[in-house]
């Protein structure tokens, strides 16, 4: 019999919450010995409180990782060794998964539901696959002639500097982690201040499953203080960022202003899913079309909040989008019935709200939704559909990082076409045609690291993810392609006599 939110409540009362920072594989609390109060932000209490890291605590972090990385007992292990490890940490994760999606959804607002799916399938799937990558990869011989022998290695780049965002705490965690261990780094990770416990935990998890002390630091803390020393410290050899494009743009100032560490950015996004004349608007369709706007209350960096409909099914389209988002069940996120939880906290509903403001006062015509969701505590917004969404409105260009659908009209492909491309960003979009060779045609001109063609997805792990333009750098997460962020080649020239 699947559990209640009776029975989540159950297991919520017994966690054990991590407070303090983990460093050289141990509890530590922050040198400052400060701390900051952690919110649960669908009900407004106080978790408990969490260590404030700072600088010091970051430069404790990585003297430790460093320390690891050049003992070599991680970073020089056989690969096998590096995966039986790594296999052990998946099997933890899901035998941990009830404790973890719990403490993740109270830690967040984000619902149990979609807490267990992340952690119980997703984030054990990372570590074990990239886990089973780590014996299977292969150098290269260049093709030099008789005289000599080169041979072109990847060797793990060092200690990397890891920062998350506060949406999918524990997959974002992993989508880095894991091909970042895999090969050999030593890691300190800061998790967004909002949503530091899965994390903490993970690192618990770790040690556990045989990773060497040092290997993984988890200091929490705030961007400015914490999130900057990572940015910043000179014995750090790459950064990994995720979260929004300002502060993307911080991490490269960093860099520049240290020691010229590459920097991998995931940023925000403004994604569009364009709907043709010949698409079936059916339930699989309006299924999409409402997780992609409202998946994660809307608090997702690929959320297709631009629905650019060919007019002539827009009218279809919009009442089955609008009867879908009426029937959404808003409210406790530890109720596996519900689909949308809370937005992460007081500070970002505000955010979330002035965005429909301006969609009101910019034009947009409001269909549903459009304010703080009656009778329940926290900070919850009701799921919100515009449609007469202009594509000059601020809520047509700027990311609004929450629960609202805006509809564009268009006349033919071609115009949908140039409204999708109309955009700083480039992270994904959404395609629905019955036609191949329009699929295809939109697919290769929509400037955008992901396109979806008939059904919403950001892929998954053997897929890279990561933006065009102001969404994100070359670097990738998840795929082959993200080992290349925590691997630096080498050349082994050897003349033979
Ligand atoms: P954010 O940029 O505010 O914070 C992200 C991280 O950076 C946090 O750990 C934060 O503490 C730290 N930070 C904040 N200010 C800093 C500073 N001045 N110096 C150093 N570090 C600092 O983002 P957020 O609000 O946590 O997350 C939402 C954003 O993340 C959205 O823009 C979303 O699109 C993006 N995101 C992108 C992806 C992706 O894969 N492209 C995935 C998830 C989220």
């Amino acid at each position: 019999m699947s559990a209640s939110a009776s029975d989540y409540h159950t297991i919520a009362g017994r966690l054990a919450f991590p407070s303090l920072a983990f460093i050289d594989g141990g509890w530590q609390a922050a040198a400052s010995r400060r701390v900051y109060e952690n919110i649960n932000p669908a009900t407004g209490a106080v978790i408990g409180t969490v260590a404030h890291c700072d600088a010091a605590d970051v430069d404790r972090a990585v003297a430790a990782a460093r320390a690891s990385f050049e003992a070599g007992a991680w970073s020089r292990a056989a690969p096998e060794v590096r995966k039986a490890v790594l296999l052990r940490l998946a099997d933890l994760v899901r035998a941990h998964a009830e404790e973890l999606a719990v403490m993740e959804s109270l830690d967040s607002g984000k619902t149990v539901k979609d807490c267990l799916n992340e952690i119980g399938h997703e984030v054990p799937t990372f570590f074990q696959w990239y886990a089973e990558l780590a014996d299977k990869s292969f150098g290269k011989v260049a093709p030099t002639g008789e005289k000599t022998v080169a041979m072109i290695v990847k060797e793990p780049v060092g200690v990397v500097g890891l920062v998350l965002p506060w949406n999918f705490p524990m997959l974002m965690a992993a989508w880095k982690l894991a091909p970042a261990l895999a090969v050999g780094c030593s890691a300190v990770l800061k998790p967004a201040e909002q949503t530091p416990l899965t994390a903490l935990r993970l690192a618990e998890l770790a040690m556990e499953a045989g990773l060497p002390a040092g290997v993984l630091n988890v200091v929490p803390g705030f961007g400015e203080t914490a999130g900057q020393a990572i940015g910043r410290h000179d014995d750090i050899d790459v950064v990994s960022f995720t979260g929004s494009t300002e502060v993307g743009a911080y991490f490269l100032k960093y860099a520049s202003e240290s020691n010229l560490k590459p920097v991998g950015l995931e940023m925000g996004g403004k994604s569009p899913m364009i709907v043709l004349d010949d698409a079936d608007i059916d339930d699989a369709l309006i299924a999409s079309a409402i997780n992609a706007a409202f998946w994660n209350g809307g608090q997702n960096c690929s959320a297709n909040m631009r629905q650019i409909v060919d007019r002539k099914v827009k009218d279809n389209f919009l009442q089955q989008v609008l009867d879908k988002t009426r029937a959404l069940k808003v409210g406790d996120p530890l109720d596996p019935a519900t689909d949308i939880g809370s937005m992460v906290s007081a500070e970002h509903r505000t955010r979330v709200l002035s965005y429909i403001e301006a969609g009101r006062q910019e034009g947009a015509r409001l269909l549903a939704g459009g304010g703080i969701s009656a009778g329940l505590p926290g900070f919850f917004v009701d799921p919100t559909v515009f449609d007469e969404v202009a594509p000059a409105m601020r809520i047509a260009r700027e990311e609004i990082f929450g629960p609202v659908l805006g509809v564009i009209g268009v006349n033919g492909l071609e115009e949908a076409l140039q409204i999708a491309r109309d955009t700083d960003y480039g992270l994904h979009a959404t395609v629905f045609t019955s036609n191949i060779d329009k699929a295809l045609h939109l697919a290769k001109r929509l400037p955008c690291g992901t396109v979806a063609i008939n059904g919403f997805t950001e892929g998954n792990v053997t897929t890279p993810f990561g933006g065009f333009k102001r969404s994100g750098s070359l670097a990738r997460d998840n795929g082959t392609e993200a080992v290349d962020q925590y691997l630096q080649t080498k050349t082994i020239w050897m003349s033979l006599r």
